[in-house]
């Protein structure tokens, strides 16, 4: 080899060793530690602590398409959201008019959360939602609200592009309990999609629990739960115990206080076959 050519290889391999320090260099520095609670109880699979902190962040997907276009009602769905100004469906949990911002078909979440009027048990439920663009706060203040099945069952709502927080509170988890299969979110800013199908509990005449609560989501059209059975209702920091009452419910649209934007929401009651 010329010693040109010596000058040149080794020229590259300095300039190759550089760019790898520098592409690892950049993964750690984007390694934030999450933040998460290992005092909390254990997960019924007695691996992971409610909100652990090394429960594996999910694996990031990105979902084809586009932000749209929406996916319109069927007609027989019933429209939660739907154009104009119009949130007649919907109240404060404590039974007041619903004092969240609507116009031109998009809300945003305002002080107090949002409840349906109505009250559901099985349904088909699609809900689009968008966290700012103007990126704000980091792990769970980043766009954090929240889509809640009987008033007792949530769907977590937040900012997960590029935003590390404990696994079971990720964008589309079942919040406190299941991190998404993987983490299919859009950019901050974008509209995103949640398709849900949730079956109720059951319950016996005794008032034990009969088969519990059962959730299939899609996030941004992926898969992220797979007919997942709750272990009970939603809490911070635990997991409740069913309660026979848990029946028929609202559904909720959370304040976390952050600011998060929602439109075209809408929901279809599942009856049986043959019904
Ligand atoms: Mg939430």
């Amino acid at each position: 080899m010329s010693r040109m050519k010596q000058h040149l290889s080794r020229a590259v391999v300095v300039a190759t060793l550089g760019a790898v320090y520098l592409a690892v260099g950049s993964l750690f520095a984007q390694q934030t530690p999450v933040v998460g609670y290992t005092d909390t109880p254990m997960q019924p699979n007695g691996k992971w602590h409610v909100h652990d902190p090394a429960r594996p962040q999910p694996r990031v997907v990105t979902p084809g398409g586009s932000e749209g276009p929406t996916t319109p009602p069927p007609s027989d769905a019933i429209v939660l959201m739907g154009s104009g100004s119009d949130l007649s469906a919907w109240s404060m949990t404590d039974g007041q008019p619903a004092t969240w911002d609507m116009k031109d078909g998009v809300t945003s979440t305002g002080k107090g959360m949002l409840r349906t009027k109505a009250e559901f048990a099985d349904v088909q439920l699609h809900v689009e939602f968008a966290t700012p663009s103007k990126v704000e706060g980091d792990s769970q203040g980043r766009g954090n609200s929240g889509v809640f099945l009987m008033g007792a069952f949530e769907v977590q709502v937040l900012d997960s592009y590029q935003n590390r927080t404990y696994a079971d509170g990720s964008a589309s988890a079942m919040y406190g309990q299941y991190p998404p299969m993987v983490n299919a979110s859009r950019r901050s800013g974008a509209w995103q999609a949640y398709d849900i199908v949730f079956s109720a509990p059951r319950f016996k005449a005794s008032g034990e629990l009969d088969k519990p609560a059962i959730v299939t989501v899609l996030h941004n059209g992926v898969v992220v739960h797979n007919a997942t059975a709750f272990n009970g209702p939603t809490q911070h920091r635990r997991i409740d115990s069913y309660s026979s009452k848990l029946v028929k419910g609202p559904i909720l649209l959370q304040d976390h206080g952050n600011p998060v934007r929602y439109r075209n929401v809408w929901v279809r009651e599942l009856k049986g076959y043959d019904e």
